[in-house]
């Protein structure tokens, strides 16, 4: 086994030729590179660098985002997912304006008592703003290392979590904090891949002891097995005869929260929804009488981490559109655009402008 040393050299060394040249890395900005961090969360670089760029430009500093409406900011993080990093992004920059005095922290402890900073996007912060010696631990970083230590037990219990913070901690130890994250980052993202990576080329061949004991399939094992939900989301397209429709404001918690979709019927299975089901919700939610429903649209699917949706869409005429109340709107039906929308939705919104439905 190399000495702690020896793993920091080979994996920089390895890192040299591949560094990318990424729009936040340009400078040691705290606040960008936190923005950049929450961003790329979940999200591929190409997907993401764009809304870094948006943001950057919208709100050039931490003061600009904490004075922004909530509804802007979720608008222009639309069609990223997981929205509830958009609010805790909003959030936390209100803190820091408000409890900071619009300074980003310096300390990893007060960066992490920020809403949406767990351990992982504190040390990227402090290390690749600061400088300070925090080793990041993400996915890419727990499956390099427990495939590197051969570390065979389950990555997902707290002790295992416990034992690779503290390998981590070791390695970087003398490193550029900065660059060796980033490298062990890169190298879990691009070459010790969760499937096939290409051991017999790897710098780390002759040391990783997941590949001299044919364990590399096996690690990192996970004892817990995410189960999957499956939901069906009818959505009720309703308008009337002046151009209004019905939107409704999202503020459960659950998927989509503070975003913006139409009234909904959820069920369970695929079953198609019957006329009765939908003329009892109308008139109890709104108390609508339906002229005309036009059929429900194809199938749209959308994946989560942990849900598949399946939404079609009923175009529903009533007469006129009268007493909404809280979480529905009645809006003008060619401004639905401007809220922040689900992508599930957006899809079905480009495909009915092609379609010219309500023509
Ligand atoms: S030898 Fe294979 S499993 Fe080990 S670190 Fe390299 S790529 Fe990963």
């Amino acid at each position: 086994m190399p000495t702690q040393a020896e793993f920091a050299i080979q994996l920089l060394q390895w890192h040299k030729d591949v560094d990318r040249r990424l729009p936040w890395k340009e400078d040691k900005n705290p606040y960008k590179t936190w923005l950049s961090e929450i961003i790329m969360q979940q999200t591929r670089v190409a997907q993401g660098t764009p809304y870094y760029l948006k943001f950057v430009e919208a709100y050039p500093t931490i003061t600009d985002l904490a004075d922004a409406p909530e509804a802007d900011v979720m608008k222009l993080w639309q069609g990223l997912g997981y929205y509830s990093r958009a609010r805790n992004l909003h959030h936390a920059a209100k803190t820091i304006r408000d409890e900071f005095n619009g300074q980003f922290p310096t300390e990893y402890d007060d960066i992490l008592s920020l809403k949406g900073v767990g351990k992982y996007t504190a040390a990227a912060i402090v290390s690749f703003a600061y400088g300070q010696e925090y080793a990041v631990v993400d996915g890419n970083v727990i499956r390099v290392l427990s495939r590197y230590l051969g570390i065979t037990d389950a990555v997902d219990h707290s002790a295992t979590q416990k034992l690779i913070n503290q390998k981590a901690t070791q390695l970087i130890k003398g490193s550029d904090p900065a660059k060796y994250n980033q490298a062990i980052m890169d190298f879990g993202a691009t070459y010790c891949t969760p499937k096939s990576p290409d051991c017999t080329q790897c710098v780390f061949s002759e040391m990783c002891r997941a590949h001299n004991n044919g364990l590399v399939a096996e690690i990192p094992y996970k004892a817990k097995k995410i189960k999957k939900r499956t939901r069906y989301f009818h959505y009720l397209i309703i308008h009337d005869n002046n151009g209004n429709i019905i939107i409704r404001h999202r503020q459960e918690k659950d998927i989509w929260q503070s975003l913006f979709d139409y009234p909904c019927i959820e069920m369970e299975t695929e079953d198609q929804l019957n006329k009765d089901s939908l003329e009892k919700y109308l008139s109890l939610t709104f108390g609508h009488k339906i002229r005309e429903v036009k059929y429900p649209t194809k199938k749209y699917k959308h994946i989560l981490t942990h849900q598949t949706l399946f939404g079609q869409f009923y175009h529903v005429e009533v007469d006129e559109i009268t007493d909404i109340s809280t979480p529905f709107l009645r809006v003008e039906k060619s401004d639905v655009e401007s809220y922040a929308l689900p992508v599930l939705l957006t899809n079905y919104l480009k495909d009915e402008e092609e379609l010219t439905l309500f023509d």
